[in-house]
């Protein structure tokens, strides 16, 4: 890259996208400026930029989304142009046109464009004129609760809910009844406000067994557009996505093919320049509908990256300062397999919600560039930052890239399995046992997915039967060596007969004891399973890491490890178990003792994580029915509607709408 389209260029955006696209401005040669919010002032990005501009207070409606401050900083800087990542203004037309009186560049497509395709409504029908195929459902805006049962009624259950100004997934939901729809309504008006300040409505068919896929476009102002092909994104919860891969196992030539053409002639429908993403949603039948185009930067857009080799960050750059696509239709290729997970700070055990605090550890595995493979980590957040409920909860987008989909998939296993992150709640082990996962192995998938195989919510998988003795050996291993270094430590006579000896070990996990012998073979240990040679196995684990790296034969296994009382703490795929490593004589007394039980909390709604009550939908004194809503929970600029698990008497509520609760804190007391 020689010739550099601008000198500086203002990013109005934050957290990993903001780190994402300096990296790019940097390697062009470009100068870059950071904003950053009071809550940001040690953030990775502001550390990353050539010069960086305060804003304002933590809001986002008060810093980021200002964009009188974003132009303030433009002129104080001499930025010619801004690059909005996703979020924030980056499809707001009134911030590009503002941006474009002032002169300065707007790396994205025109405000038309954006106002075209920001509405869900006008945007739908835009598709349907350009020849896009497009959901069923009404054109029009629902006026209230009844319209919206009578509208979902024509359109046939079940239907989708929709805020014609949504994004995130927020403002959406289905529903199967009048009832819902109703309900429905309400909820998302009222979440569309609040999050859009916008709470238009609209419905559609909710197409069943549905797929996300969706496909990466790319025109210039000079008329030429092209597509990157697709990317699948079905792994959602909330409607919001989890992990995308590229191409798609679903898609055939031809369907690429067909969806890639109705995108371009979209694109130019709209005069788009830039990058752009045309989403549909795609049946069992291979039949795809159109379900928005986003006129910005997307957030899974590294995959398209890693199989086409083309930096989507630079196009764009490019496009704004006027150059033509050097790309041609051909030139764009499919190059082995990408996946990304989106590592996000909520806890998949309490139903995936939001988590804040402090990372007091934040350790990513290593990264890999080459042709063929590829471990690539777009992050914002170093040890020590702080996840606030000012921002988004996403942390990092972990992608793998290999020739084909299991290999990429094996290799993002094994990503997560070295990727250290503590003090917040976080989806690690949610993600770590999908990459088992049978259905999502042979790419059966649908974006019912998450709610199909987790309807309980997410619990940590069992271990089969080969996991368990993999888990045992790795706990009396790691014991054996931490044995041997406290007997060094303590001064005990080193002997060389000693250590040649057997070390007979009881391990105890997942309710069952495991005789595990060890002894040390010339750099390795030698070791048997309940009488069984395991063979020689080794390992550098030392004790203090966190990880340990247990090689057996050709296989290697990583754990996270935490040492316990007695044991230690092992998490490998998803799996977290905690092993007892007992000399022989002393488990044997250790099956004596009671187990500890954990307190009932049964007669208690828990606020299930840190928000505000919105509102309080009994009193003291009320019996209610089972699935009744009792409350509604805001975080992060969702609600969260809390229903009764069963018939109850409202004993007592110690809260008040308007009171912000910490995890766990109680909201009512049930009569036992
Ligand atoms: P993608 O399709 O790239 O995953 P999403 O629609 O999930 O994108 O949104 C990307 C990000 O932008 C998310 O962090 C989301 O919360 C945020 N976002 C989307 N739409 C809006 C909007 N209208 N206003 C503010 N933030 C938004
Ligand atoms: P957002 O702007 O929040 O990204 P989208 O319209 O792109 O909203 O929808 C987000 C997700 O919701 C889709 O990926 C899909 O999983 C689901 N969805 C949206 N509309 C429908 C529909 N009509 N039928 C089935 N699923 C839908
Ligand atoms: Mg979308």
């Amino acid at each position: 890259m020689t010739d550099k389209p601008f000198s500086k260029i203002l990013i109005a955006n934050r957290g990993e996208i903001a780190c994402r696209v300096i990296r790019t401005a940097r390697q062009m040669g470009i100068q870059t400026v950071a904003v950053y919010s009071d809550a940001d002032r040690d953030a990775e990005h502001v550390k990353m930029a050539h010069e960086a501009v305060h804003i304002g207070p933590p809001p986002a409606n008060q810093s980021y989304l200002v964009a009188e401050k974003i132009i303030a900083a433009c002129r104080q800087t001499g930025a010619e142009a801004v690059h909005p990542g996703y979020g924030f203004l980056s499809e707001r037309a009134s911030f590009c046109a503002a941006l474009e009186k002032e002169g300065i560049i707007f790396i994205g497509p025109k405000p038309r464009a954006i106002e075209a395709m920001g509405d869900k409504i006008t945007s739908k029908k835009i598709a349907a004129e350009a020849g896009v195929s497009t959901v069923p459902g009404f054109m029009g805006l629902i006026e209230n609760a009844a319209h919206a049962a009578e509208i979902a009624g024509e359109i046939g259950y079940p239907v989708m809910i929709k805020a014609s100004a949504g994004g995130g997934g927020k403002g959406m939901r289905i529903a199967w009844s009048d009832a819902e729809a109703r309900e429905g309504y309400e909820r998302s008006k009222s979440e569309a406000a609040s999050s859009f300040g916008d709470d238009r409505i609209f419905i559609e068919k909710f197409i069943e067994e549905p797929r996300h896929i969706e496909i990466q476009v790319l025109a210039d102002a000079h008329g030429n557009a092209i597509y990157l092909n697709e990317r699948e994104c079905s792994i959602q919860r909330r409607n919001q996505k989890v992990v995308e891969e590229a191409p798609s196992p679903f898609l055939d030539a031809e369907t690429r093919r067909a969806m890639g053409a109705q995108s371009v002639a979209l694109a130019q429908a709209v005069e788009y320049q830039s990058a752009g993403t045309v989403e549909f949603i795609v049946d069992k039948n291979r039949n795809f509908y159109f379900l928005e185009m986003n006129t910005r930067l997307q957030v899974e857009h590294p995959v398209t990256e890693l199989i086409t080799g083309i930096d989507l960050v630079e196009q764009m750059i490019r496009i704004a300062a006027g150059e033509h696509l050097a790309i041609g239709q051909d030139d764009v290729k499919i190059n082995g397999w990408a996946i990304e997970c989106r590592l996000y700070a909520e806890d998949p055990y309490r139903n995936f919600l939001p988590s804040i605090g402090r990372l007091t550890r934040y350790r990513p595995p290593q990264e890999i560039s080459e042709e063929d493979e590829n471990v690539r980590n777009d992050t914002g957040v170093t040890e020590g930052s702080e996840i606030s409920m000012f921002y988004d909860p996403m942390i990092a987008k972990l992608c793998t890239h290999a020739p084909d989909r299991l290999t990429a998939i094996d290799a993002m296993a094994e990503a997560l399995d070295r990727f250290e992150v503590e003090g917040i709640g976080h989806n690690i082990p949610f993600l770590s046992a999908l990459m088992a996962h049978p259905r999502w192995r042979r790419g059966d998938i649908t974006t019912a997915f998450i709610a199909e195989e987790y309807p309980e919510g997410f619990a940590p998988p069992a271990p089969d039967a080969a996991q368990t003795r993999d888990f045992a050996v790795a706990a009396a291993l790691l014991a054996h060596i931490q044995g041997e270094r406290n007997a060094r430590i303590s001064g005990a006579r080193f002997n060389q007969a000693a250590r040649r000896a057997r070390e007979e070990k009881v391990v105890r996990l997942a309710g069952r004891d495991l005789r595990v012998s060890i002894s040390d073979a010339d750099g390795a240990f030698d070791v048997a399973l309940e009488g069984e040679p395991v063979g020689p196995v080794a390992t550098s684990w030392m004790p203090g890491d966190s990880l340990a790296e247990i090689a057996t034969g050709d296989r290697t296994v990583v754990y996270k490890v935490k040492p316990i009382a007695g044991g230690f703490s092992l998490r490998h795929a998803g799996i977290d178990l905690k092993a007892q490593v007992y000399a022989p004589r002393i488990a044997e007394l250790a099956a004596l003792m009671p187990e500890k039980l954990a307190p009932d909390t049964s007669n208690l709604l828990l606020c299930p994580m840190p928000g505000l009550i919105v509102s309080l939908h009994v009193a003291e004194g009320d019996e209610v029915e089972e699935g009744q809503t009792l409350a509604i929970v805001e975080a992060m600029k969702m609600e969260n509607v809390l229903k009764a698990e069963k018939k109850a008497k409202v004993a007592r509520i110690p809260v008040q709408a308007g009171d912000s609760l910490a995890v766990d804190e109680v909201i009512m007391e049930f009569e036992k």
